[in-house]
C-alpha cells in the first residue's frame, strides 16, 4: 500500500504510431515498442489473457506442435515464436495435483507456504493472497476474470483473499466422448467478455480442465491429443477476438499459456515426485524471461513484471507479499 501513491499510471492510453502487436502473430514482424526502441516504457493499455490447461505433459505438447504448428497449433506456435516456450519447474516434494499447482501458481508460493497440500481442501485453507487479489489491490481499474473449469480451481478464485471477478463461471467437464463442449462454453464465455469490454483493462484467466481429465481416463493416445488439438482450435480463436477488438492497436497483451503439472509415462496418473510430473512450462508471446527455464513458482510475478516500473525503477512483482519462500 506505502507503495501505491508513487506508481505511474499504467492505463495512459496513447496510439502508437504503426505500431502493432499481435498476439497471434504469425512471424517476428510486430515488435513492442521495447523491442524497437530499448526503452522500457510502453503508452499502451496492459491487458493479460492468461490461459492453464491442466495436466498438459510438456514433451508431447512439443510433439503436436511439431505436426500441427501450421495448423491446429498454429497459436501456439505464433505466441513462442513471437516471445517464449520453456520449462517450468515445480520443485522436488512438491505435490504435483492439481490443487496445489494452480495455488502456487496463481499465489507466486509453494505449498508449505500456500497452505494447499491436496485436491481436498477449503478455499480458506489459502494462506497467500492469489495474483487476483494483488491486482486488484495494486491497479484496482483492472477487472480479474477468471474462468473455472473444476470446483477446486473455482474454490481457489473464491478465497477469501480473493478480490470478487466480475465473471466466474464454472463449467463442469463431461469424459468420455474425447471432445465435449466445455472447452468451447468456456472460450465463447471469454470472447464475449472481450467484446464486452472493449475499454476496460482486464487480466482473465482460464483454466482449461479436459486435458487431464480425459487423461485420468484413457491414459495418453487419441484423445488426448485431440483434446490438446481442440485447445488449440479455441485459443487460435481467443487470439483472433483479441486482435479484433476495436482498440487493439492501443493495447499491450500478453498472453500466457502453461500447465499445472505434467503426467506419468502411462498418462493416467500424476501426483509423484519424477521429473516428467513435475515438469511444467510457460509459452507466451512475451519474453518473460532470458532464462530457457523458470521454476514454477515465478509465473505471476514475471507476468506481473509486464507493468510499467514504478518511479524507482522496481517492477511491480517486487512489491508483491507473496515473495517470500
Ligand atoms: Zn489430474
Amino acid at each position: 500500500m506505502r507503495n501505491k501513491n508513487f506508481i505511474l499510471s499504467g492505463i495512459c492510453i496513447l496510439v502508437a504510431q504503426g505500431v502493432l502487436l499481435s498476439a497471434c502473430a504469425k512471424n517476428s514482424v510486430a515488435k513492442t515498442i521495447e523491442e524497437q526502441t530499448g526503452q522500457t516504457k510502453t503508452t499502451k493499455r496492459k491487458q493479460f489473457l492468461v490461459i492453464g490447461i491442466d495436466g498438459l505433459t510438456y514433451s508431447v505438447l512439443q510433439t503436436l506442435q511439431e505436426q500441427y504448428k501450421q495448423t491446429r497449433l498454429r497459436a501456439f506456435d505464433s505466441l513462442a515464436n513471437e516471445g517464449i516456450s520453456i520449462k517450468a519447474m515445480i520443485r522436488h516434494g512438491e505435490p504435483t495435483w492439481s490443487a496445489p499447482g494452480w495455488a502456487t501458481s496463481l499465489t507466486g508460493n509453494w505449498v508449505e507456504k500456500h497452505g494447499i497440500s491436496s485436491n481436498t481442501y477449503n478455499p480458506a485453507d489459502l494462506q497467500r493472497p492469489t495474483i487476483f487479489a494483488v491486482l486488484s489491490a495494486w491497479k484496482p481499474e483492472y477487472l480479474t476474470v477468471g474462468y473455472a473449469g473444476w470446483t477446486s480451481t473455482d474454490g481457489l478464485m473464491s478465497a477469501p483473499n480473493k478480490v470478487p471477478s466480475i465473471k466466474k463461471a464454472m463449467f463442469t467437464s463431461a469424459t468420455g466422448s474425447g471432445i465435449d463442449s466445455y472447452t468451447v462454453r468456456m472460450t465463447d464465455e471469454v470472447i464475449k467478455n472481450l467484446q464486452v469490454y472493449q475499454t476496460t483493462s482486464m487480466y482473465i484467466f482460464m483454466h482449461y480442465k479436459q486435458v487431464d481429465a480425459l487423461a485420468h481416463q484413457f491414459g495418453y493416445g487419441d484423445l488426448y491429443n485431440r483434446a490438446v488439438l481442440e485447445i488449440g482450435d479455441n485459443i487460435k480463436r481467443l487470439c483472433q477476438a483479441i486482435s479484433n477488438r476495436t482498440h487493439y492497436a492501443e493495447e499491450d497483451w500478453t498472453v500466457v499459456i502453461y500447465t499445472d503439472h505434467g503426467r506419468q509415462p502411462s498418462g493416467f496418473d500424476h501426483g509423484g515426485d519424477t521429473e516428467v510430473e513435475r515438469t511444467s512450462f510457460l509459452i507466451s508471446n512475451k519474453k518473460l524471461t532470458a532464462q530457457n527455464s523458470v521454476d514454477f513458482v515465478e509465473i505471476p510475478r514475471l507476468i506481473l513484471n509486464q507493468f510499467d516500473k514504478d518511479i524507482f525503477g522496481n517492477s511491480m512483482a517486487t512489491h508483491l507479499p507473496i515473495s517470500s519462500y
